[in-house]
């Protein structure tokens, strides 16, 4: 790379949501030059890989509702009519719940919005899910630990089977080998963006430019390997968006949270296996995703590795940070062996008898609402704050910002529905708070 170049748009990160921004904006702009870039060796290796990579379309907002919806049906359609094996199983996303959350009035509320937009959901009782998934425990009559834990019984269960799991990895590659197929820039990893370029519109050429008086405009980056100007510059960098922004005055309005997984594998294990195998879900005999009653702790079926991957979307207690760290990375085993050991195995006791045998973390990147942040300002196109759900949210998050920056006032999303460009911007938003987080 020289010292100094020139470029139409560069993408600053190759999560999922940079590729998907990166192969919309190539796609409607095809005269463009567009330079993907990353400071990983190459795409998709931070959050993106970190996630459990499950998507459901289940959500309370009406916003989160149709980018969902949307970006699961276009991943069914790579699979299914591109022929592009993403490793899509549709096993569907189960929420156990208490009578008393059931009839809970945001839970309510939930069910109404999703009928409302036509997404498919299905409510099981107690016996029923007895049934279903005998090894699950739905009587905590006289277990003190269950008392002592503060743990909900189990009376229903809210069922998705739109919803499903995928290879983060594979659906990366799909938007890159398409892009890299239209674009004639190559993408560069191991790029390292320092710092945004903002100038003064006009330029004066004063010493102290930009001052206060002046518009300004971010025209470019500072990288490591030199100086990239570009007429916009896309911000896909998740979890440290605030690390480019902040020193230029922008508010990225997003913060972060460590979130970890760890996997249990159960051939050897009757009851694990049995859990795995659930019959009646969906098509392929195996269980869903599934979301207890208490303390946020889930888990999610790997029908290849026979096993489990297991997360807790914890709330109080657990720090927010501004910026990702490196200790972000480090899963802990203790978080584990105290904090979501004891609800699971409550629940699900044949997973008493096991131990993980790896585990990785990561980072969510949250927006005050819950809701993605797709906002063109001042030459930055920023694309993220996809608050934990970043992978079911990019095939719209994508399409949404290409609009954004041709100007295009509505977006049509997979699937023909439309949403005003603009409903994702800081100054224009247009959102319900969403209530289901995990
Ligand atoms: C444990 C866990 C479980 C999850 N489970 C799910 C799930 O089941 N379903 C789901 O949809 N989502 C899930 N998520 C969330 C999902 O992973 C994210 O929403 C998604 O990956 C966000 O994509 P991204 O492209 O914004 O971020 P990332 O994949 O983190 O990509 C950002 C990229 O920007 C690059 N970058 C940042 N700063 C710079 C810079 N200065 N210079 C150059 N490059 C830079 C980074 O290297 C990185 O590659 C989970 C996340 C975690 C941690």
């Amino acid at each position: 790379m020289s010292e100094s170049e020139t470029i139409d748009i560069v993408v600053v990160g190759a999560g999922i949501i940079g590729v998907a921004t990166a192969y919309y904006l190539q796609k409607n702009n095809p005269d463009k030059r567009i330079l993907l870039l990353d400071r990983y060796l190459a795409a998709g290796q931070a959050n993106t890989a970190m996630s459990a990579a499950a998507v459901r379309n289940m959500f309370a907002s009406s916003t989160n509702q149709l980018l969902t919806d949307s970006t699961v049906k276009f991943i069914e359609h790579v699979q299914e009519e591109l022929g592009f094996e993403l490793l899509f199983e549709k096993c569907g996303y189960l929420w156990l719940l208490s009578e008393f959350q059931f009839n809970n009035e945001s839970v309510q509320m939930w069910m109404k919005r999703m009928e409302k937009s036509g997404i498919h959901y299905k409510v099981y009782n107690k016996q029923q899910l007895k049934e279903m998934m005998p090894g699950l425990n739905v009587d905590f009559t006289g277990s003190e630990e269950a008392e002592l834990m503060n743990l909900k019984e189990v009376d229903y269960g809210l069922f998705g089977g739109d919803c499903g799991v995928l290879d983060p990895t594979r659906y990366v590659e799909f938007y890159l080998d398409e892009f890299k197929k239209m674009s004639s820039v190559k993408p560069r990893f191991g790029v390292n963006v320092k710092s945004l370029i903002l100038e003064a519109n006009p330029k004066l050429d004063l010493p102290g430019e930009p001052f206060v008086w002046q518009d300004k405009n971010v025209t470019g980056v500072k990288t490591d390997k030199g100086e990239i100007r570009a007429e916009c510059v896309v911000l896909a960098t998740g979890a440290w968006a605030n690390e480019l922004l902040d020193p230029i005055g922008m508010d990225s309005k997003t913060k972060c949270k460590k979130r970890q997984l760890f996997v249990v594998h159960g051939e050897d294990n009757e009851g694990l296996k049995e859990i795995l195998n659930a019959k009646g879900f969906n098509e392929l005999g195996m269980c869903p995703f599934v979301i207890l009653p208490s303390a946020g702790v889930y888990f999610r079926p790997q029908k290849q590795e026979h096993g489990f991957w297991i997360g807790c979307g914890d709330k109080l207690g657990r720090a927010y940070k501004y910026v990702q760290t490196d200790e972000d990375l480090i899963p802990e085993s203790a978080y584990y062996e105290n904090s979501m050991f004891p609800v699971l195995s409550t629940y699900f006791p044949a997973f008493a008898s096991t131990r993980p045998i790896n585990s990785w973390a990561g980072g969510y990147c949250y927006s005050p609402d819950a809701i993605p942040l797709v906002y063109y300002d001042c030459g930055v196109l920023v694309v993220n704050g996809a608050s934990g759900s970043g992978i079911m949210k990019a095939d719209a998050m994508g399409r949404i910002a290409d609009a954004l920056y041709r100007g295009e006032p509505e977006t049509e999303l997979f699937g023909g529905k439309k949403i005003p460009s603009e409903t994702l911007t800081i100054k224009k938003r247009n959102v319900e708070v969403e209530s289901v987080v995990i």
